[in-house]
């Protein structure tokens, strides 16, 4: 039986849990600007002038000029001639994939994936074939032997939110080009963290933009990075008005408020004049990393300012999570379902607004955790 923990402070770098303060190694706002001033002070004003909710759904009377701001700013930040907002990345995920394969099709999704791709994989009732983590030998095998005239959508997080490794993206595209397939990247924790401009992980692996690439599709959330809430999809215009057409989860449910598409087209301005923070985020990774393999940490892989410490134990990674919490450092045990048996890990998440002290705190309290567990 799992818990709910309330927080009583904003999210930041420390939060305020029954009266003491903790260190926050368990969030995705990543850069911090779930409270930064230009954010709050662009949802206020939005407040202001067009209140609190946006009353209908996208398509009867619930766009307004915030939404479209917001959507204009996403397509010209992804490099992409459109793009659409949904109201989470679990209500995109839902809608999208149904949208793009339909029972004829096959979807081809890597084991690792978000559980809102696999949701999204099961409401479309297409065929779905799973490839082993990151397996791009496996995957080719699996549409060499898929029905030439399918369609065939391959689904991926970019970067693999519990492992924090990058899905082999351009590998994954020249297979669907050579396939005739789609390729949908989740982009969930990319966005606003990797490429030199924080464009995502089609910046970061240097892939066209998607403007000139009708088989990629590129999702991503405005609720980690960015700092908000809410989801896009961006991708050829054409694309996006077929989705606007087809996706249940944006055709049947109220939109965004406006306040909310407000924070995030100047979250979007924040990434552009404020480049520390992304290069604050990756300093603390690095830092972090090295000293956690120096200790002989098992990483897992990660590449990421996501950093999962394995244990492959349940109880065993609960004990060092409550060890953390007793020395007010909040990392969170991740056990199965969430991920598969015996790889019960820590995940640990930087941000950018740690202080350096607070990381020393956490590395320091790893390592005697780690030793009274018998783990390093
Ligand atoms: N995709 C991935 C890879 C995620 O990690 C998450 C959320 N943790 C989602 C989608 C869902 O996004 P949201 O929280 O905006 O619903």
């Amino acid at each position: 039986l799992r818990t709910l923990r309330s927080v009583a402070s904003g999210q930041e770098a420390q939060l305020l849990i029954d009266g003491q303060w903790y260190a926050n190694f368990g969030s995705n706002n990543y850069l911090g600007l779930a409270n930064h001033p230009d954010l709050k002070a662009a949802s206020a004003a939005a407040i202001e002038q067009y209140g609190v909710g946006a009353g209908a759904s996208r398509l009867i009377t619930g766009t307004m000029a915030p939404h479209e701001a917001c959507e204009t700013a996403l397509a010209a930040f992804k490099r992409a001639e459109a793009a659409v907002l949904f109201n989470s990345g679990y209500a995109a995920n839902l809608g999208l994939i149904p949208a793009l394969a339909g029972p004829d099709g096959v979807i081809f999704a890597d084991r690792a994936n978000h559980a809102s791709l696999f949701d999204g994989c099961r409401v479309s009732r297409a065929q779905l074939k799973i490839y082993r983590h990151r397996d791009v030998e496996q995957l080719g095998r699996l549409l060499d032997r898929s029905a030439p005239r399918a369609t065939k959508l391959i689904v991926t997080d970019s970067v693999f939110s519990m492992d924090g490794d990058l899905a082999p993206l351009p590998e994954l595209l020249a297979l669907a080009h050579r396939h005739g397939a789609r390729l949908l990247v989740d982009d969930a924790h990319g966005t606003g963290v990797l490429g030199p401009t924080g464009r995502g992980a089609c910046e970061h692996f240097n892939l066209a933009p998607s403007a000139h690439d009708e088989r990629l599709i590129q999702m991503g959330t405005l609720s980690k990075a960015l700092g908000g809430f809410g989801a896009f999809v961006a991708g050829p215009r054409a694309l996006i008005a077929y989705l606007q057409n087809r996706c249940r989860t944006f055709l049947y449910a109220t939109a965004l408020p406006p306040a909310v598409a407000a924070a995030a087209t100047a979250a979007l301005a924040v990434l552009e004049r404020e480049p520390e923070r992304r290069d604050r985020l990756w300093r603390h990774r690095r830092r972090c990393a090295d000293a956690l393999s120096r200790m002989g940490c098992d990483l897992m892989g990660s590449e990421t300012p996501i950093l999962p410490v394995r244990i492959g134990d349940p109880a065993r990674a609960l004990a060092v999570s409550d060890a953390l919490w007793r020395r007010h450092c909040l990392v969170p045990a991740i056990r199965p379902p969430t991920v598969p048996k015996r790889t019960d890990r820590l995940r640990i998440s930087l941000m950018a607004t740690h202080r350096d002290e607070e990381i020393d705190r956490l590395l320091a309290a790893l390592q005697d955790a780690g030793r009274q567990q018998g783990l390093i």
